[in-house]
């Protein structure tokens, strides 16, 4: 059985973690470490948590322990995930994986010295849609893949409605939280790597100190495709959708930008319109379940860290260009 500590007593791991790691056969969680003892305390009753730490060091510390899931905000994913993977614990890490793309690679190496695996938290991925998508585009199902269009903008929900908005030093920001779970997208349904991108961004309400609370922009890939984006945490009543088009055929995924395991897949091209089966499965658990299978060296991760570092390159080419009104390359590789 894989004893998991969390690291972080976030409300992701509440609404999505703690209970998609809970529900493998073979894992459990058996640790929060949160810097607020009484909260990490109420966290851990409230999730049937059996034991809390007042500190990172102090749960890294548990040899129990084989694995860690961190979810703080994003400034401290980079320190703790060193430490842990010092410590000999696999990492599962939230995106965006640091907050320069130095960090997250050094991040990745430290995994790979250490033997231990370490992956992403990029939930897309794990969609049956996006999944779907990707098998498609990889048969050939709409021939050579033209150009991509994601829809991505949401409303931030009052409860997340914190450091998101004000706090540039914890990495807030749409770009950093939404359009970098975009780029992961687009990178793997097309199966290719972004090259350039240009954008702009906005602070239409919401976002403060500086912080843009929408963005749009292209993403060129390296084979040609241009895909757009669009990603706001203000727009209430807008739907998340994900199309690719092709020289024989277009998909249009529908409400597949969700934690939710939700949303259709439809193909069309010549001779009409299809909609593709799918056998929705929840997200998260998907994530867990690749992680421990990597663990048990069955696999990958379903984000690997590199993946985690590729994306935040994208997202911080995406923020560069807001700033200077110009395209940015992708930092090499
Ligand atoms: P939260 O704001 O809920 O939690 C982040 C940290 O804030 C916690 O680790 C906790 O620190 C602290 N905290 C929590 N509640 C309080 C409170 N009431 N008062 C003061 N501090 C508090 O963040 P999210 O869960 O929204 O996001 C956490 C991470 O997960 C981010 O990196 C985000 O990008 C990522 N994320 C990923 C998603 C995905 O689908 N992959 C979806 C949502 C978020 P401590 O434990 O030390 O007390």
């Amino acid at each position: 059985m894989l004893q998991w500590g969390v690291i972080g007593a976030s409300t992701i791991g509440r609404e999505w973690m703690v209970p998609a790691i809970g529900a493998q056969p073979d894992a459990r969680v058996a640790a929060v470490a949160s810097s607020d003892s009484e909260r990490g305390r109420r966290y851990a009753d409230a999730l049937s948590i059996p034991r809390t730490y007042p500190s990172v060091t102090d749960l890294l510390a548990d040899p129990t322990i084989d694995a860690v899931y961190i979810s703080t905000t994003n400034e401290w994913h980079e320190p703790q995930a060193l430490a842990a993977v010092a410590a000999g614990k696999h990492v599962l890490c939230e995106k965006p994986l640091a907050l320069s793309l130095e960090g997250a690679r050094t991040m990745v190496a430290a995994a790979a010295a250490a033997g231990v695996v370490m992956g992403t938290n990029h939930h897309l991925r794990n969609a049956s849609t996006d999944r779907k998508m990707r098998e498609l585009i990889q048969s050939g199902a709409i021939g050579r893949p033209l150009a991509a269009r994601v829809f991505h903008a949401v409303h931030l929900p009052p409860h997340l409605q914190g450091w998101r908005i004000d706090r540039p030093d914890a990495g807030g920001g749409v770009i950093l939280d939404i359009t970098v779970h975009d780029a992961d997208t687009l990178r793997f349904t097309l199966g290719d790597e972004v090259a350039e991108v240009t954008a702009m961004t906005a602070s239409q309400g919401m976002g403060r100190a500086g912080l843009e609370d929408a963005v749009m922009g292209v993403m060129r890939f390296r084979d040609g495709v241009i895909a757009q984006f669009h990603d706001a945490f203000t727009a209430p009543h807008a739907s998340t959708g994900f199309e690719v088009h092709g020289t024989e055929g277009s998909l249009y995924g529908r409400d597949v930008m969700t934690q939710r395991p939700i949303g259709t897949v439809t193909i069309r091209r010549e001779g009409g319109e299809e909609l593709i089966p799918l056998e929705h499965e929840n997200l998260y658990e998907r994530s867990v379940r690749c992680f421990n299978a990597a663990i048990r060296g069955e696999g990958e991760p379903a984000a690997s860290g590199e993946d985690g570092s590729r994306s935040l390159a994208v997202a911080l080419a995406v923020r560069e260009s807001a700033l200077t009104g110009r395209a940015a390359q992708i930092a090499g590789d």
